[in-house]
């Protein structure tokens, strides 16, 4: 299936020279999210995960169902100040000064295998800080999990090494 095809293109959003790629337009395709979810869901099972994660907020969308198909938990990694128990958090390097993510302490064990996923990977910032604070808390990270990859801005370069990383639509 042309994925590609059902993904929309928004240009200079949201700020001038920036070309948006926007899922919603996938989403209310049924048959293209059972597709995508199918696909995603094939290469995961794969990589043996205990816990997907999904990064905010479209990392949800995707995230769970995905847990749901495989039979798996799902733990939210959201942005400061939105979890209401004890969290761990870490801070990271945007284009223009910093965010922070955060996921709960009891979120998943130490030595279990997460699977991240995200909507897509652009500069890898956001998905190599969640690897990071899942590292960080003992965990082991099984693989990576996008629908798309902006492969211009290299992102996979900066995700730990030795890391699966999977994405449907390569831009
Ligand atoms: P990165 O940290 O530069 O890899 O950016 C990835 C994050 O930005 C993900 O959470 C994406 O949801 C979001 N993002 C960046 N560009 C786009 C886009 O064109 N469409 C949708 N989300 C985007």
């Amino acid at each position: 299936m042309d994925l590609k095809a059902l993904i929309r293109d928004v240009p200079d959003f949201p700020k001038p020279g920036i070309m948006y790629r926007d899922i919603t337009t996938l989403l209310k395709n049924s048959e293209g999210l059972s597709y995508t979810l199918d696909q995603m869901a094939a290469k995961a099972t794969e990589l043996a995960p205990d816990v997907i994660v999904g990064i905010e907020s479209r990392g949800f969308i995707f995230g769970m169902p995905l847990a749901y198909k495989l039979g798996k938990s799902f733990a939210p990694v959201r942005k400061s100040g939105k979890l209401p128990a004890p969290v761990h958090a870490i801070s990271y390097d945007l284009e223009y000064g910093q965010d922070r993510l955060e996921v709960h302490q009891d979120a998943f064990t130490a030595g279990s295998r997460v699977l991240i996923v995200d909507d897509l990977l652009a500069t890898g910032g956001t998905a190599a800080a969640t690897a990071q604070l899942i590292q960080q808390m003992g965990a082991e990270i099984a693989g990576f999990s996008f629908v798309i990859e902006l492969a211009g801005l290299q992102g996979r370069q900066k995700l730990p090494g030795q890391a699966s990383v999977s994405s449907l639509v390569v831009y």
